[in-house]
């Protein structure tokens, strides 16, 4: 049986404010098998990148949060913080999407990676910066030896992403989380760097998850693939079935908005994404949905499996 890396169960997240408490993430449940890439797909406010930053518990004070996020059979959720900085950075990196604001600007981009490599395997400075060269080559930055003294305003966005996934892979991590790892760049340099991931994740045997609103990059990158709105996981299945068999009127939406045949950047669907602070009683679909009835607005679906590992959040799929 494949060994399952991260295993997230009733993952629920609330802000705490001043009138109580706003629910964010609604019972999120999904796992990853070691070497596979699993995707979170959704517009913008969904509720993906605070999945992320959950399991790297990166979380602002003012939230709740409950349920189990295990990796490697270990609730994140419920150890120390030390025991958490041994993970965090060594057994799961992450990939923002604006490098710039992940980056350092007053240190150079060697001293940076060497930072993590010191942090977490112990190599003195030198060994540290040695290697940092060579995790630079690996990214493909061309002259390390130089760039590895540059500051990240010395570089093109494109270069500090490189750098970014240098920091990301230098502890060779289990799990590699991407958030819209290439939504800041130039679409000539969105594909180079998507293919460095791919090319990376396969010589490493990582797992990843890759969050992202471009369906493209969804079919192209990942394995399975879970679509999500306000907080909730409506459908997930393998990605070829979810895109060839979209079962929910929101992923039949978003596949229709597309030209044919070609995964584009999402279009808006009729409609907009309800207010958190004002969602709709039952389905959280039903404002935009052609098919609502009054159950529909009444109570809100659980996620069934419809079929084999095909999982969805709709009376009428
Ligand atoms: S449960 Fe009803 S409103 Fe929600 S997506 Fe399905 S048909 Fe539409």
């Amino acid at each position: 049986m494949t060994e399952i890396i991260l295993d997230i169960k009733q993952l629920n997240l609330s802000f705490i404010n001043q009138s109580g408490f706003l629910p964010i993430l609604n019972d999120i449940n999904f796992s990853l098998k070691k070497s596979e890439v699993f995707g979170l797909v959704g517009e913008s406010g969904c509720g993906k990148s605070l999945t992320a930053l959950s399991i790297m518990r990166l979380l602002p004070q003012n939230v709740l949060i409950n349920g189990t996020i295990s990796f490697n059979g270990k609730n994140i959720l419920t150890i120390g913080e030390a025991d958490m900085r041994k993970i965090r950075g060594k057994e799961i990196a992450m990939i923002f999407q604006e490098p710039m604001t992940s980056l350092n600007p007053v240190l150079t981009v060697g001293y940076q990676i060497s930072e993590v490599i010191r942090t977490h395997e112990g190599l003195s400075k030198k060994d540290a910066y040695c290697k940092s060269i060579e995790l630079m080559k690996a990214v493909m930055i061309p002259s390390a030896e130089l760039r590895v003294r540059d500051y990240p305003h010395q570089m093109s966005g494109g270069m500090r992403q490189r750098v970014m996934i240098a920091m990301a892979i230098a502890c060779k991590p289990k799990l590699l989380i991407a958030d819209e790892p290439t939504t800041a760049l130039d679409v000539t340099i969105q594909s180079e760097i998507l293919a460095l991931i791919k090319r990376i994740r396969d010589e490493m045997a990582m797992s990843m998850l890759l969050i992202t609103h471009d369906l493209a990059i969804i079919s192209e990158q990942t394995d399975t693939a879970a679509i999500m709105y306000t907080g909730r996981i409506l459908e997930f299945a393998s990605t070829e079935e979810l895109l060839s068999n979209p079962l929910h009127p929101y992923t039949k939406g978003l596949l229709n908005s597309l030209p044919q045949q070609k995964y584009r950047k999402l279009l808006p669907i009729k409609g907009f994404v309800p207010d958190p602070k004002n969602l709709p009683k039952g389905c959280k679909f039903s404002n935009r949905c052609s098919l609502a009835d009054l159950l529909c607005n009444e109570i809100e679906p659980k996620i069934e499996e419809k079929s084999s590992g095909h999982f969805v959040r709709c009376y009428k799929a």
